[in-house]
């Protein structure tokens, strides 16, 4: 009898969607989760399916444990359905704590995430700033590639499972996988190394081995904003230099693309910004950053706002009586204040999880817990908009997976 899966808030969207989950959970609760491996990897999300097929291509027995249905559902939505799965310029300072970051993934970070693709067989083509696609644009085509190349090395993908619990154990640790599919019961899973692939979260299981979790926040979203009418502006778009200040103090710079909603701001500008921002934060943007004040002036002068602004905005800019040049040098400088992040369901990252301070950086071990690994989000790393955060997850879960084969094999 085919199991059917515990949850159905996807699966309530339609049939065929809940005829495909139906399908899915009878795939998850048919694999046969071994009861002893060399590696478990918690998360079947990107760069635990990347530390599961490093691991296993070095020989170690590897599982995957994924409470979803499939592995990788994460990497679809990523890059609006195309996936910016890296970028051709992926410099330390653009990820929290680039010395970390420079440690783990060497001077080699782009080629070693690059060769990686194309030893999946997945060609790459590079868009402005630097950002790199699958040729296809389809994030499909990666998540396929990884899923791929990890049944071919022999990974066990025990999707559809919880691991509940993980406590060590002479040897190693002992997992506790809760199936997500009616009818079945927990089942036990031992491991000589375990890695950390969680994803942006509470990190519940990392704690639980006694990791340092810094709180987790979500970031690379809107932020609320105070200043303008902001819901007269909302859905307008613009090219904008943007200056986050505390202080007084500059904080970071960016410039870019920002779309107008009624709580404040959102686009590519203010993910980048939310990296940094705090509530209380003064904005200063430039709505003309192409534009010197001296020159938008004299073309104000000319044919006032029409050739240089959008008309809501240089609306919301003037006052009574305002000229056009009082307009246009407003839109050099327009001040606001930061009162947090915005609609956080949409946030990209979660910043936070695993202190960096506790891992070491050439093997992303856990020292104080000899076995435990920790790779992608679940660690303190978050990085720009522009596939920073993917191409984090690949390298990571490379040393993680490679390190943790290692140990296994002298356990
Ligand atoms: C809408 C959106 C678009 C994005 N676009 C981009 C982009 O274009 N480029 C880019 O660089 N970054 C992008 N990101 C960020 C990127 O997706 C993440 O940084 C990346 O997926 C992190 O990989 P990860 O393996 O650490 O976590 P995830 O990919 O989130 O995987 C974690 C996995 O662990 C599983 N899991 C968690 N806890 C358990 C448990 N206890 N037991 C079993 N399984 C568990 C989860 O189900 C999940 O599958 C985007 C994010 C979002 C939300």
């Amino acid at each position: 009898m085919p199991s059917r899966p515990r949850s159905t808030s996807r699966a309530g969207r339609g049939p065929s969607r809940l005829v495909r989950e139906h399908e899915l959970a009878a795939q998850a609760q048919a694999v046969q989760v071994p009861a002893k491996v060399d590696v478990a990897v918690i998360g079947g999300g990107a760069s635990g399916l990347t530390a599961a097929i490093t691991a296993a291509e070095a020989g170690a027995r590897v599982v995957v444990v994924e409470r979803a249905l499939e592995c990788g559902r994460s990497i679809l939505a990523t890059g609006g359905g195309r996936c910016n799965l890296a970028n051709a310029d992926l410099a330390a300072e653009r990820y929290r704590h680039p010395g970390f970051v420079s440690a783990v993934c060497g001077k080699r970070f782009l080629e070693d995430v690059l060769g990686f693709f194309s030893a999946c067989g997945l060609a790459v083509a590079e868009e402005e700033g630097g950002r790199l696609y699958p040729v296809t644009r389809e994030a499909s085509s990666v998540r396929e590639v990884l899923v791929a190349r990890a049944l071919k090395a022999g990974v066990t993908l025990a999707r559809g499972r919880e691991a509940a619990g993980v406590s060590r154990a002479s040897g190693g640790f002992d997992l506790e996988l809760t199936p997500s599919f009616e009818g079945s019961r927990r089942e036990t899973l031992s491991a000589r190394a375990v890695v950390i692939a969680t994803g942006g979260g509470e990190g519940s299981l990392a704690r639980s081995l006694g990791l340092p979790l810094v709180d987790a926040r979500p970031v690379l979203c809107p932020l609320a904003c105070q200043g303008l009418d902001f819901p007269a502006l909302d859905g307008r778009r613009t090219h904008v230099a943007a200056t986050l200040m505390r202080n007084g103090a500059t904080i970071r710079h960016e410039t870019g693309e920002l779309l107008f909603r009624p709580y404040g701001i959102s686009g590519i500008v203010s993910f980048d910004l939310s990296r940094n921002a705090l509530p209380g934060d003064r904005l200063v943007l430039d709505l003309l950053p192409e534009v010197d004040a001296d020159t938008a002036r004299e073309l104000a002068m000319r044919g006032g706002t029409v050739g240089l602004l959008d008309n809501a905005i240089s609306a919301q800019l003037g006052g009574r009586g305002s000229t056009a040049e009082d307009v246009v040098a407003h839109a050099k400088s327009v001040g606001l204040l930061v009162t947090g992040t915005a609609d956080e369901k949409r946030a990209q990252v979660t910043a936070g999880g695993i202190d960096v301070g506790a891992l070491d950086a050439s093997t992303l071990a856990h020292p104080g817990t000899p076995g435990v690994f920790a790779c992608g989000e679940a660690v303190d790393v978050d990085g720009a908009c522009g596939g920073f955060n993917l191409a984090w997850a690949w390298k990571s879960g490379m040393v993680a997976g490679a390190a943790a084969a290692r140990l296994a094999e002298r356990r």
